[in-house]
C-alpha cells in the first residue's frame, strides 16, 4: 500500500545536490538525545534520515546526542535503537555518540582559544542571562572576554581538570554581542557538570552544549545533510559559524523542516515522561503512549507508522495533524495483512437445541477474504456457542438486524439460527439464548437463497479459550491537550477498558505480537509481554471504524 513517494523539498535538495556533484554520495544522521523513549514525532525524523539515504544509495547514522548528562540513561539508549530497529531501519556499524567525541570536541575548543575565538568567562547564569540583551537590546560584553589566549587555555585546562565548581565558569565563544540573533551574542560552549555520564563515567566534569557538539559531530562523521526541526534554524548561523572557524574535514548543510505533532496525543518528552512518572500510564511502552514502544506495544505495525509519515509529508511551515489520519494508515495497513479470526467481548450463552449434544464439526474458513494466500483455518462448532451480548436484544429496535425471539441470522460461516426461547435469572436476565438450525445451511449459506438478518460472530463454548482484552482509546479527551488546561487535566477518563471474552482455540497459541482483525470487532493483538497460551492476553490496535469523528463532529 506504500504510496509513490512524492516529491518535497528535502528530496528535491538531495537530488540537486547529488546532481550538481555538491556531495558525492549521502550522509545523514539521526541525533536522539537518550533522556526518553522515542515518540511518533521522532518516527518523523527517522523516516527522513534512514529513508532519503537508503532511496540516494548513501548512509544513515544512529548518533546519540549525549551532551547532558544529568538527564540521560543507558536504559533510553537500548530502547531507542530498539524501536529505531522495530521501525524498519539499520545503521549498520555507524551507531556513534556525541560522548565518543568529547576528546575531539575539546581540542577543538582548545582550536578555538588559539584563533581568539572563544574565552572562559565567570559571570554566573543570572548574570548571563541579564547581560544576553533581548531582541530589541544588544547584549553587554562579558567582562572576561578580552583575556589573553594564554591565560584562556590554562584556565580552560583547569576548568577539565576539575579545579573549579559547577557555574563557576563557563567556556563562551567570542563572536558579536550586538548580533540581532541571540544565539550569536557569545554563546556557551562547555559548562561544568560534575556529574557521571551514561557513557565515559567519570572521566569529564566539564560538558560541550549541543551547539557546540552537533554540528562538529556531524563533520567528523562526513554527514552531507543535516535535517533537523524547525526550532534550530536559529542556530544555524552558529553551527555554520563554527564550521568555519576550525579545521574541520567537511562543512555538513543544516536543513530544517516541519516538526510533526498530533492532535489528541503529545509529542513532547517531557510530557511524556510526566505520563510516566506519575503513573497516569503504565509506562513508556503503555499501549496509550505515543511512543513507539507504546505504539509496538498496542499492535501498530511499522509499516503503517511509514505509510503515515509518507503521507504527511514535509514542508517548513508548522502544523497539526489529524489523528484520525494515522489511525487510518493502522486501518489500512492490518485490513490488508491481518488474519480474521472469531472472538466474543461480552459473551452471551447461545445453545442450538436442535444440535446434538454429543455433536462436533470443524469448519474450514478462510483467514482473509481478500487474500488466499493467507491460507485457511479449522474453527470448531457445537450446540453450545458464545455470541456477543449486545447482537441479542428481546425488544428490538426499528432497523435492528441481529438476533431476537422468531429472527433468523447467520453464524459467520456455521449455520442460519433461528431465536426460539431464552432462559433468564431470578432477576429476569436474559442468560441462555435458545435457537434451531437450519442442517441445510452448512458453511452458512441460506439454501434457497432466503433473507436473513445479520451475520453474527461466535465461538464453540466447549473449545473457546478465556481471553482478557484490553480496549485501548485515545489518551486525552481534547483535540490539542494542554492548550486550554493543563493537558493532566484532559485525560480519557476512560482510556482503558479490561474485559474477559472468549476466543477461537487458535488465538491461545499464537504467538505473542500477533495481530488480528477479530470479526465485527477491529483488530487485536496478542499482547508483547503478558501474553501466554496460558493467559492469552490481547490489546485492541483499534476499531473497524472511526469511532472519534461523530464525537468531534458533534462536539463543533
Ligand atoms: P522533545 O521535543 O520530545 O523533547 P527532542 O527534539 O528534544 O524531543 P531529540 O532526542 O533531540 O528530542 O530528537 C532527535 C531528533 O528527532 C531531532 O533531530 C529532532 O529534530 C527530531 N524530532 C524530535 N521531535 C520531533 C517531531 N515532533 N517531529 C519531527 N522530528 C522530531
Ligand atoms: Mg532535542
Amino acid at each position: 500500500m506504500t504510496s509513490p513517494s512524492s516529491s518535497h523539498f528535502l528530496r528535491e535538495r538531495i537530488h540537486d545536490d547529488l546532481s550538481r556533484g555538491v556531495v558525492s554520495s549521502v550522509v545523514t544522521r539521526f541525533p536522539p538525545e537518550p533522556n526518553g523513549f522515542l515518540h511518533i514525532g521522532h518516527a518523523k525524523s527517522i523516516c527522513l534520515n534512514f529513508g532519503l539515504a537508503q532511496e540516494f544509495g548513501g548512509r544513515c547514522h544512529l548518533r546519540f546526542d549525549d551532551t547532558n548528562p544529568e538527564k540521560e540513561d543507558p536504559l533510553f539508549v537500548a530502547a531507542i535503537q530498539e524501536d529505531v530497529r522495530w521501525l524498519g531501519f539499520d545503521w549498520g556499524h555507524h551507531l556513534y555518540h556525541a560522548s565518543d567525541y568529547f576528546e575531539r570536541l575539546y581540542q577543538f575548543a582548545v582550536e578555538l582559544i588559539e584563533k581568539g575565538k572563544a574565552y572562559v568567562c565567570h559571570l554566573s547564569a543570572e548574570e548571563l542571562r541579564a547581560t544576553r540583551g533581548t531582541l530589541t537590546e544588544p547584549g553587554i560584553e562579558s567582562p572576561y572576554r578580552n583575556r589573553s589566549v594564554a591565560e584562556n587555555l590554562d584556565l580552560f585546562a583547569r576548568m577539565r581538570a576539575g579545579e573549579f565548581d559547577e557555574g563557576a565558569c563557563t567556556l563562551r565563544a567570542k563572536i558579536d554581542m550586538t548580533s540581532p540573533n541571540l544565539n550569536m551574542r557569545d554563546p556557551v560552549l562547555y559548562r561544568i557538570l560534575k556529574r557521571p555520564h551514561q557513557n565515559t563515567g567519570d572521566a569529564w566534569c566539564i560538558y560541550p552544549t549541543y551547539d557546540f557538539a552537533h554540528g562538529l559531530s556531524d563533520a567528523l562523521e562526513g554527514v552531507t545533510h543535516s535535517i533537523c526541526t524547525l526550532e534550530f534554524a536559529d542556530h544555524k548561523p552558529l553551527y555554520d559559524w563554527l564550521l568555519e572557524q576550525l579545521d574541520v574535514p567537511c562543512h555538513p548543510q543544516q536543513i530544517e523542516f516541519n516538526r510533526l505533532n498530533l492532535t489528541y496525543t503529545v509529542t513532547s518528552k517531557r510530557k511524556l515522561k510526566t505520563l510516566v512518572e506519575r503513573g497516569i500510564v503504565a509506562g513508556w511502552d503503555d499501549p496509550r503512549m505515543p511512543t513507539l514502544s507504546g505504539l509496538r506495544r498496542r499492535g501498530v505495525p511499522p509499516a503503517a507508522i511509514r505509510e503515515f509519515v509518507e503521507r504527511i509529508g514535509v514542508s517548513r511551515s508548522e502544523s497539526c495533524v489529524d489523528m484520525a489520519l494515522l489511525e487510518s494508515c493502522i486501518r489500512e495497513e492490518l485490513d490488508r495483512t491481518a488474519p480474521r479470526a472469531l472472538a466474543v467481548l461480552k459473551p452471551l450463552r447461545l445453545v442450538v437445541t436442535s444440535y446434538p449434544e454429543d455433536h462436533e464439526e470443524i469448519f474450514l474458513l478462510p483467514n482473509h477474504p481478500k487474500d488466499p494466500s493467507l491460507g485457511t483455518r479449522e474453527v470448531p462448532f457445537c450446540r453450545e456457542l458464545w455470541i456477543e451480548a449486545e447482537d441479542f436484544t428481546l425488544t428490538p429496535p426499528k432497523g435492528f438486524r441481529r438476533l431476537s425471539p422468531g429472527r433468523e441470522v447467520r453464524l459467520r460461516g456455521a449455520y442460519l439460527v433461528t431465536c426460539t426461547g431464552i432462559e433468564t435469572d431470578a432477576l429476569g436476565q436474559v442468560t441462555t439464548v435458545l435457537c434451531t438450525h437450519d442442517p441445510a445451511s452448512r458453511g452458512g449459506d441460506a439454501p434457497d437463497g432466503r433473507n436473513v438478518g445479520a451475520t453474527l460472530h461466535w465461538v464453540s463454548a466447549r473449545h473457546a479459550i478465556p481471553l482478557t482484552v484490553r480496549l485501548y482509546d485515545r489518551l486525552f479527551t481534547a483535540e490539542h491537550p494542554g492548550t486550554e488546561r493543563d493537558f493532566l487535566e484532559e485525560i480519557h477518563p476512560s482510556s482503558l477498558e479490561v474485559c474477559h471474552g472468549f476466543g477461537e482455540p487458535g488465538l491461545a497459541t499464537c504467538a505473542p505480537e500477533s495481530r488480528f482483525q477479530w470479526e465485527r470487532l477491529g483488530f487485536f493483538c496478542a499482547d508483547r509481554v503478558d501474553h501466554s497460551p496460558n493467559q492469552p492476553t490481547f490489546n485492541r490496535i483499534i476499531g473497524l471504524r472511526d469511532s472519534w469523528a461523530k464525537k468531534t463532529a458533534r462536539q463543533r
